[in-house]
């Protein structure tokens, strides 16, 4: 069965996704932006294979705010971020599997 969303929602500074195999995944923004997958924050192969990752500066007024978003060729999801930037498309597993390792690290209590 291939895992597709079936309802996403933005609350709290947290995209929370519901899939059609009903789990849930809880995606804070700030993460999500930082793990974009664009080639303007992840970089590119050169010649030899190696990925240098370009210095990424972020607006933290903006950089992590959500603008808004779409889903792309039904295998993607794509977010508007407040400070414009919207070249990253987070496969459906990508966005799952971050959902995932932020269960695992759960917010430091107050
Ligand atoms: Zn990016």
């Amino acid at each position: 069965m291939q895992i597709l969303p079936e309802d996403i929602q933005l609350a709290g500074g947290e995209l929370a996704v519901r899939w059609n195999d009903g789990e849930e995944s809880y995606l804070p923004l700030e993460r999500l932006r930082r793990a974009c997958p664009c080639a303007g924050c992840c970089g590119e192969p050169d010649a030899l294979g190696h990925v240098d990752k370009p210095p990424v500066s972020y607006d933290p007024a903006r950089s992590f705010a959500l603008r808004s978003y779409g889903i792309v060729g039904g295998y993607a999801f794509q977010p508007t971020w407040g400070d414009g930037h919207s070249t990253g498309l987070y496969p459906f597993p990508l966005l799952r599997q971050l959902g995932r390792a932020a269960e695992t690290h759960p917010a430091q209590p107050a």
